[in-house]
Order: C-alpha cells, then structure tokens, then sequence
C-alpha cells in the first residue's frame, strides 16, 4: 500500500498552512502536494487557541480560524485545498521515515513518498511525568498545544464555574490561559520557579507591570517554587497541588504550560540536530538536499545575529520560514523556465533573513517584541498603566525592542532600529525620548 508525491509536507500546523499557499502561489500541479497530519482538522492559526478560542462570549471557533488569515490572507478551508489540489491526509500520524529511501511510513501502516519533504512537525507540550511528577492523565489537569486540548480545555473551564485553578508555568501560554479563565470568571493562583513571569523575556521592570495587572484582577502569584505532588478524590479528579515548599492549594482544576519540545524524533540519527531543533541553512535546506525544515522544528541560521543557530517558537517565523522554504524549492525550477528568473534569483539571494518578532495579547492588552533580549537594558514610556517598552543594547547598538500597547507606525519603528541595529552614541537621550527616538529615527 503505497501513495507517491512531488512535495509532501509532514505535520498540518501553521507552517504547513503557509507552505500550502506559497505552493499554490507558486504553480504547483494538482496531486503533486499533500499534507499529512495527525491532527484532524486542516491547518489553522495556533496562536487562536489561547486567546479568542478560550473567551465566555462569542469564542472563535474553526472555520473561521485556518490558516492564512493571520497574516490577512486567504483562509484556507478543506474546501481550498480540494480546489487547489493538494491533498489533505489528516488524522494521521507519521510513525516512522528513511530520508535516504524518501518514504514516510503511517501508523496505519501506509507508506508515502516524496521527492521533496518539508518537515513542519512543531513541537508538543512538555508533560509534568518529565519533571518526575505523576498525575497529568487526570481530568481536570490540561495542557494547551492543539485544538483538541483547546476543546477539553473549554469544557474543564465550564465545569468549574466561579471555581479555582491552578497554572503551573508563567511562560506565554501560562499567562494568556489564566487571563482567559479569569475572563471566565475563575479564580486564578500561578505557581513557577522563576522570580517573576515570562522570564525569558520580560526583564523585572516590565514583569512587574503585568503582574500588578494580573492581581488587580485577582490573580495569587507563588514564584521561585515548583510543584511535587497532586492531591486526588476518589474518582481521580486533582482537589490541590502540593508544592516543592511545602503550599498546599486547593483547586478545581490545573493548566500546566511548562514548556514545549521539537518533534525532531522521527529524524534523530538521520538528519543534523542542533538547539533541539532539526538544523538547516539559509534557504532551510537540512543536513540532507531533498528535505527542508520549517516552523518550530527548525534551527535555522539568523542572519541578524551573525548567523548564530537559533530556534524559535513563535508564530511568524513559523509562517516566514514556511514561505521561504517553499520559495527556494520552487525557484530552480522557475529558473529552468525563465533566464530571466535564474539570474535575478542566484541561490546566494535566497537566504533567509529573518527578525525575530513575538507578540501576545492578555486582557486589553498587547505588545510586541523584536530581535534579541540580551545586553543593556533601557526602558522607557509609561509604566502606571500607558504606553512603555525597552531597548536591548549590545556594543552600542539596538539589537532588541519591545513596546506595549503600540499602534502599527509605532511596532514597525521599533522593528525598523532592531532591524538596522541603529548606532546610539547617547544612552540618555535613548532613555528620555523612549518611542520618540524609534519614531524619528
Ligand atoms: P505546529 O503549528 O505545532 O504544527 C505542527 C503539526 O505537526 C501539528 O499539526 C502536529 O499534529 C503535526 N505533527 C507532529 N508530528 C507529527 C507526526 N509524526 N505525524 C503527523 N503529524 C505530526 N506564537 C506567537 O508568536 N504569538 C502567540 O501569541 C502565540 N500563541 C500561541 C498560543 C498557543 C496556545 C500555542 C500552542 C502556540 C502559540 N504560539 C504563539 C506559537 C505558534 O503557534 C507556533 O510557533 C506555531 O504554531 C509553529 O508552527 P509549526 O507549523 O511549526 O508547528
């Protein structure tokens, strides 16, 4: 049993969304494409899931979602991709693959081979078993990484109306879901080792802000411990979570969001890993010519950075990447067609070049951060509850910006000075005109 393909792309999330429409843009024949994925619906906007998905009133819910109108572009139904024909092989998990032999082999037994593969397999949640605490098969403990745990996650939430939880992690997904279940009118304790939220990014001044934010609305903070145990009814329902210094908190149900690891196992000892990631080059291109990596998989040379390796999980470099990749599978052909193609697109000009940019949205508000969050700090703006931010400086140049509660010209003139990593020859100055010295730079 056996189907055979030009293009295959393995894993139907966001990535592979892109990829499909870059394909389509680009002239691929029906029948030459497919998708292959284990999730059972085609390709939708991720980010979707812990923000309108989890609302009280009104909540996104697919069609309206799939992948591309995040970025304001087509949205991609089954029906599309029927029209377009690439065939969407869906429910799906990929058990095995032999990237010298070009054949993925399907749990069900069916073997699929490609010409070219894009592996667009993203990453899975972190579990609590990999920290050496038992106990996340109970019915109230979610976590969030796709649409089914999105779909368990709401009616967990609904059972335990005016109730408690507990959200074990202060990353991104830990803080979009509380805010979401104090929207749905739950009472929210957040637990996590750091000494203070999204640690890997915010720096204290800007913790502190959202965190105030979060208790004006009632949530309890308990930093710098973890969890050790649940408590259990009799049903196997969790009643609290026992914590490393000795807390006991009684809740009505647990979000953990601790964290997420690359699908990279299907490719270990066949392809190059690097950073977790499958690592590949400029054009996304891996360790082996017919197969490219893409989305959260992906450890891919960042230009910006001085070409350091590096793996982002965030949601426009899962759709960038995606474009990219396909962009240079689909040029040499282009270029057989076209002279004229082949010498405006040499190889050397397909190189990705990438600024790195993460958004989140939490109650009303919402910000946005480009390129790295390392060296200096300069903060500025409004901290009592308007408009703020802060540069990263390395030797004297901007190679990090973030800003909340911007509008559109503000992001891009932020993205503009990471971008260009404008020189400042005066911190001071930097630090009094704050936004103003982006806007007019
Ligand atoms: P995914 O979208 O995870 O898709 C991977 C796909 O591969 C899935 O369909 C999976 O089922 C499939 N797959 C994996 N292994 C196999 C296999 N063996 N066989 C078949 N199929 C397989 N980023 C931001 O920048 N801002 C945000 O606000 C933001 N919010 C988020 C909120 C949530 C709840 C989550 C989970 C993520 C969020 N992200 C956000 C991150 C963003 O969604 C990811 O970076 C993006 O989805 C990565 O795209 P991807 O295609 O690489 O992986």
């Amino acid at each position: 049993m056996g189907r055979a393909f030009v293009y295959v792309i393995l894993g139907g999330g966001v990535a592979a969304g892109y990829a499909a429409l870059e394909f389509s843009r680009r002239g691929v024949a029906p029948g030459e494409l497919c998708i292959i994925s284990e999730e059972t619906v085609a390709p939708y906007e991720r980010p979707a899931l812990s923000k309108g998905f989890l609302l009280p009133e009104a909540p996104a819910r697919l069609p309206a979602f799939h992948t591309c109108v995040g970025a304001n572009d087509e949205r991609l139904t089954p029906d599309w991709y029927k029209e377009h024909g690439i065939e969407l092989v869906l429910g799906t998990r990929v058990k095995s693959a032999d990237v010298r032999r070009k054949t993925l082999i399907t749990a069900m037994g069916e073997t699929i081979s490609y010409k070219v593969l894009i592996i667009a397999t993203g990453a899975r949640a972190l579990k609590l078993e990999e920290f050496g605490v038992k106990g996340s098969d109970a019915v109230n403990v979610c976590y969030l990484r796709n649409l089914a745990d999105a779909s368990r996650l709401v009616n967990v939430m609904q059972s335990c109306n005016d109730g408690n939880a507990v959200v074990i992690g202060g990353g991104y997904i830990g803080m979009e879901c509380a805010a979401a279940l104090v929207t749905n009118r739950i009472k929210v304790t957040m637990v996590f080792p750091e000494a203070h939220c999204m640690a890997r990014l915010f720096t204290p001044k800007i913790a502190d802000f959202y965190e105030g934010q979060y208790e004006s609305k009632g949530v309890n903070f308990i930093k710098g411990t973890v969890l050790t145990s649940f408590e259990n009814d009799s049903e196997g329902k969790v009643t609290a979570v026992i914590l490393k210094d000795g807390t006991r908190v009684p809740t009505d149900m647990v979000v953990v969001g601790i964290g997420i690891r690359a699908n990279t196992a299907l490719f270990d000892g066949q392809l190059a890993i690097e950073k977790g990631g499958i690592k590949v080059n400029g054009r996304m291109q891996t360790s082996n010519s017919s197969v490219y990596a893409v989305g959260d998989v992906a450890a891919f040379p960042v230009k910006l950075f001085g070409g350091d390796i590096r793996r982002l999980e965030h949601v426009d470099s899962a759709r960038k990447t995606a474009k990219h990749a396909v962009a240079a599978i689909m040029a040499p052909e282009k270029s057989a067609k076209h002279a004229v193609a082949a010498i405006m697109a040499p190889e050397k000009t397909a190189d990705f070049d990438y600024l790195p940019f993460f958004y989140s949205r939490v109650f009303s508000f919402s910000w946005q951060f480009y390129g790295d969050n390392v060296g200096q700090v300069i903060h500025y703006g409004d901290f009592s509850g308007g408009k703020f931010g802060a540069y990263w400086l390395d030797k004297g140049r901007i190679i990090g910006a973030f800003l909340e509660g911007g509008n559109r010209e503000e992001y891009e003139a932020i993205a503009k000075v990471v971008k260009h990593k404008t020189t400042i020859k005066d911190v001071s100055e930097l630090e009094r005109r704050g936004l103003d010295y982006a806007l007019r730079s």
